[in-house]
Parts: C-alpha cells; structure tokens; sequence
C-alpha cells in the first residue's frame, strides 16, 4: 500500500504535467515486474488524437522498451479510472494489476459504468485497486475544471463587455 501511494504520486505528477499543458489532468506510471517504470500523461489535444490517454501512452512506452506486445507481470497506476478504450488496451496488454485514484462516473470502465477489466466472458482478468490517494487525484481534476470554467465564464464576460461598443457603432452607422 505504502508502495501503491509512491507510485500513484509520480502518476498524480504526470496529471499535473498535462494540467500545464492545457490537457485534462490524467497521469499514469507503468511498473515492470523488473521494477522499470514508464510514465506518461494525457494529451489528445496536443498530438490531434483521441486514443493519446495516459494509459495508452504508459503501455506504448513499456511495449516498445521490451519488445513485446504483452505486460503480464506490469501493473498500470492511473490517477482516474480507466475508460471503455483503456481498459481494452489494458485487456489486450494481459497486464496483470490495475491501480487509480478518483472514479470516473461518467466514462469509467473498471467499476463505473463498466466492469470490463473483471468481466468473465474476456479472456483476461486484472487485479484492480481502488481509490489509492482518491482525494489528491479527484481535488487535481475538481481544480482544473473549476479553472476552465472560470476562464470561460471570463472570455464570456469580455464578450458580452464589447457588445455596448458594437451597438453604439451600429447604432451610429445607422
Ligand atoms: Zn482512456
């Protein structure tokens, strides 16, 4: 446990990494049975493609560095629960344990609105842990939307402040 939140704390650094970068915070860190560690954070919108979530990215990462397309032995700490498209990515690696932080009511595929990661009727089956640090990556993901909207309520405000100008230009023109 003490290891999972030392993990999950170098997951919740990739988070804040794609905060910076204008992406969704979602951090993940790949753990080799061989103890290498591979890390990556989400970022659809800078490489123009919706399949780049941190779990994607962290399994990219891994499979190239040992040349094979299976992670038996990994385990995949993510800050938020996984969505319909990692999980399967996650099926497809056979990687052997799952950990995150917050759930995602929304999209998650793990407990959610899916269980694909534990469904019988795959042929694999993964160890999941739950809410490990849940409050720091749940607080990361509140704070950023909260800026988003902020920083939108204020770009409506700069708009709806121009609008007076507008009119009394056309109100001249007129
Ligand atoms: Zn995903």
């Amino acid at each position: 446990m003490v290891d999972d939140q030392l993990y999950m704390r170098k997951a919740l650094l990739q988070a804040e990494r794609a905060a910076s970068e204008g992406e969704v915070p979602v951090g993940a860190l790949m753990v080799l049975a061989d103890g290498r560690e591979f890390m990556a954070h989400n970022r659809p919108i800078s490489s123009h493609d919706p399949s780049s979530h941190a779990e994607i990215e962290a399994i990219r990462a891994a499979c190239k560095a040992v040349e094979n397309y299976r992670l038996a032995d990994a385990t995949l700490y993510i800050t938020l629960e996984p969505c319909c498209m990692c999980a399967g990515a996650i099926t497809h690696a056979r990687i052997g344990r799952v950990v995150y932080g917050a759930s995602d009511p929304k999209s998650g595929a793990v407990e959610s609105l899916y269980q694909l990661l534990s469904d019988k009727r795959l042929n694999h089956q993964v160890n999941i842990t739950t809410g490990v640090l849940e409050d720091e990556c749940r607080a990361q993901l509140k704070q950023f939307f909260k800026h988003r909207r902020e920083a939108r309520k204020i770009a409506r405000t700069a708009v709806h402040h121009s609008r007076p100008d507008r009119e009394s230009t056309i109100a001249e023109c007129e």
